[in-house]
């Protein structure tokens, strides 16, 4: 019999004689379970992998997993165990790139691999993440610059890291734009997948989330989806506050929450504020929230922001000196993402002249990012971007239509425009088709009631309703404007 391997990483990454192990361990299944059944489900569609804590099946959808799972876990945990004596654990995995069990052997076969498609299109989420964790979760802790304050976040994710059940659960971490959530949060799954590879985890981020929910509720697939979420080990979702707003979305996480935190899995939620100040949340789950371990990230200190610079310009093998680097990170101090802005640009300005990063260049990069007053973002920038965000047009903010999407897209283009261009408020009323200046502090001050308070804003969007937080708006509009 052929050995299932195929995939050479896993063989390089195995023990010498790991595929006539893999090989004596397929014969016995055959030999359990019967050259026919063998051939459908074992022979193209599953690949078994042997790790010093376990056996590794990979299957290529949700449908096989169940199956496969169900009905023959205990014929390879004894075919295993006749090769490699004693009991190992059996971790099933997704990996989408094999091929799916032989259909039309059949009636009974064909319908199921119709039951197949379905579930596996909404399992797709899943098999992606389980079978490429590089490219669901891509960043890594190994270039996560620990400072003061991001110290207890990294100190708790090292905690969720090394003990599967960790003394965490939740792991709430919570903090403004770009400061490093998403890569923490990643980094976790990364580092779970490295260190205990037979673990089931998923990230994914709220939204995913939501979007698996509605279409789980769509197609009647309900139980599929829960059975799918709640049987991880790890779940890790970005940007929770996203459900803001969505009780029923909001009332089935928190079902999700209870089952896997009844189960003793691991939980790690990311969101841009505190628990308790993210508005329009049900009282239940931001006391189940606050029930864990919160914890807060705040802006790298001066230190902090050299050494990422200085790993910023070294991945990319460039020579960027000291004084610069000073510079960047003196200058730059809200957030990191602004900092990677900012390398970025010097190190393309440099290769676009053909000439070395000096402290002149670092100048006018770091102006460009501070200015408050920035000549470059013109208000047409500034109205392009919001347009685009909320699907109107400029001259729909330029009329007097009152409707929620355009008023909302008006405002935050006033804030905006105060906030990067020279205009004043007159010239800016003017410009917005005849308004006072009076008009134009009131926008501005209902964004920054909006902002302070991170309200739930929703609007009709280019692609339908949409709901979100009112600083993670501006986060989005700042970010299309500076680029
Ligand atoms: P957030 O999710 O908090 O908005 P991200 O995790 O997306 O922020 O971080 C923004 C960018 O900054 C990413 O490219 C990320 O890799 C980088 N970054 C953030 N914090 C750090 C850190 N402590 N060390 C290294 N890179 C960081
Ligand atoms: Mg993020």
């Amino acid at each position: 019999m052929q050995s299932s391997i195929t995939n050479p990483k896993d063989v390089a990454a195995g023990p010498a004689g790991q595929q006539d192990v893999v090989i004596a361990i397929n014969n016995a299944i055959a030999a359990r379970i019967g050259q026919q059944k063998f051939h459908i489900w074992f022979r193209h569609s599953t690949q078994i992998m042997v790790t010093d804590e376990c056996i590794k099946v990979s299957v290529p959808n949700l449908f096989a997993l169940r199956w496969i799972e169900g009905r023959f876990s205990s014929h390879i945990r004894q075919a295993a165990s006749s090769v490699l004596g004693g009991d190992r654990q059996i971790t099933f995995v997704i990996d989408a790139g094999l091929t799916p069990p032989q259909a039309g052997l059949g009636t009974t076969i064909q319908r199921l691999s119709e039951r197949k498609r379905t579930e596996s299109r909404l399992s797709s989420g899943s098999a992606a993440t389980q079978a490429k964790p590089s490219q669901a979760a891509r960043l890594t802790l190994d270039n996560f610059v620990v400072s003061r304050g991001n110290q207890l976040a990294y100190t708790a994710a090292r905690a969720v890291i090394d003990e599967p059940k960790g003394p965490f659960n939740p792991l709430f971490i919570h903090g403004g734009y770009g400061l490093g959530k998403t890569h923490l949060l990643q980094g976790i799954c990364n580092a779970v997948q490295k260190i205990r590879p037979c673990t089931r985890w998923q990230y994914m981020s709220a939204e995913d989330f939501v979007n698996q929910f509605v279409l789980a509720l769509k197609t009647k697939k309900l139980e599929a989806f829960r059975n799918r979420i709640r049987q991880l080990e790890l779940l890790a979702i970005d940007d929770i506050h996203f459900l803001a707003g969505k009780p029923s979305t909001q009332e089935e996480f928190l079902h999700t929450f209870n089952a896997i935190d009844l189960a003793g899995r691991q939980i790690v939620l990311v969101s841009d504020a505190h628990p308790t100040m993210i508005s329009q949340f049900s009282d239940k789950l931001a006391s189940r929230f606050i029930s864990g371990m919160v914890v807060k990230i705040t802006p790298p200190d001066f230190a902090a922001r050299c050494r990422i610079c200085r790993q910023y310009a070294d991945a990319v093998k460039a020579h960027v000196p000291e004084q610069v680097i000073n510079y960047i990170a003196e200058h730059l101090k809200d957030n990191v993402r602004q900092l990677e802005g900012a390398m970025l640009k010097l190190i393309a300005f440099s290769s676009l002249q053909g000439k070395k990063v000096d402290t002149e260049m670092a100048h006018e990069v770091a102006a460009e990012h501070l200015a408050r007053t920035d000549p470059i973002v013109h208000i047409s920038d500034i109205e392009s971007a919001v347009a685009a965000y909320f699907g109107v047009t400029s001259s729909e903010m330029h009329s007097p239509r009152k409707d929620k999407t355009v008023t909302l897209a008006r405002h935050f283009s006033m804030y905006l425009a105060r906030k990067h261009t020279s205009m004043s408020s007159s010239e800016l009323g003017r410009f917005m088709g005849g308004k006072n200046h009076a008009t134009v502090l009131l926008a501005c001050r209902k964004i920054e009631q909006l902002i302070s308070r991170n309200s739930q804003l929703s609007w009709h969007g280019p692609a339908g309703n949409k709901v979100s937080t009112a600083r993670l708006v501006l986060a989005h509009l700042e970010e299309a404007v500076a680029s």
